[in-house]
């Protein structure tokens, strides 16, 4: 590591010659008692890369003979390494650099910094896609085609280039991934909560006597009361008109 600044500077830095007494906010005394001027350096931008600078310097926008402490939040003149390194050991700083390390600790508690992986948004993305054609009442054979005009669509998409749903995996997804889950959260709500539950008996195409079963609750999130469906039963019997399940 060298204190010299760059050779572009040195013609600026003979006119920024200055007397040690004239200047104020130095960071550190005089660094040779015996000369009476020195010229003053430009941030260094190698400084950045030193593992005891790099943390808290911070260059100032409009004096580039600045260097910004941002754990203090102060300015400082007539610096060099040395002087930033002497600057680093006073009470002060040290206390604000304590103090800034535990605030940095008590945000990584609320904050995940992570990016999720590939694998994770592929996940997303397939859990999306089956979703959609269930609100939609797309058939899930539509997927076959769909997933293949996405990855046309998308060339440039590493999401899209792994997405793997055709019609027996994204039926696999709605009823042992998406449904059971929705199906255990609200198990857990009618647990907790006073519910109603609304049936209603149909036949379908293949002439099976089905029930669907909705559940009427409190949401206290939305602070309102909502149906959410529950499950389709398949009957042995057929239910009597007007019967009232208890
Ligand atoms: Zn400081």
């Amino acid at each position: 590591m060298s204190d010299a600044s760059n050779n572009s500077d040195s013609d600026e830095q003979k006119d920024r010659v200055n007397k040690r007494s004239s200047t104020s906010g130095s960071a550190t005394g005089p660094p040779n008692k015996t000369s009476k001027s020195w010229y003053q350096q430009p941030f260094n931008n190698n400084w950045l890369q030193e593992p005891e600078l790099k943390d808290w310097i911070e260059a100032d926008s409009k004096d580039k003979y600045i260097v910004r402490c941002k754990v203090c939040d102060c300015s400082l003149s007539n610096i060099n390494k040395s002087s930033l390194l002497t600057y680093k050991m006073t009470q002060k700083h040290v206390k604000n650099f304590e103090l800034k390390q535990q605030m940095t600790n008590i945000k990584t508690f609320f904050t995940t910094t992570k990016p999720p992986s590939l694998r994770e948004q592929v996940a997303k993305a397939e859990l999306l896609l089956v979703a959609f054609m269930a609100e939609h009442n797309i058939p899930f054979s539509q997927a076959d085609h769909l997933v293949e005009v996405m990855k046309k669509m998308f060339p440039d998409s590493n999401v899209a280039k792994y997405i793997q749903m055709k019609r027996t995996k994204s039926s696999y997804v709605m009823q042992d991934g998406i449904a059971r889950e929705e199906k255990e959260d609200i198990t857990k709500i009618c647990q907790n909560n006073k519910f109603s539950l609304i049936i209603d008996e149909s036949t379908d195409i293949s002439i099976t006597q089905i029930l669907a079963v909705v559940v009427r609750y409190y949401d206290e999130k939305k602070c309102q009361v909502v149906d959410v469906f529950l499950i389709v039963l398949r009957l042995k019997i057929q239910l009597q008109k007007d019967c009232i399940i208890r």
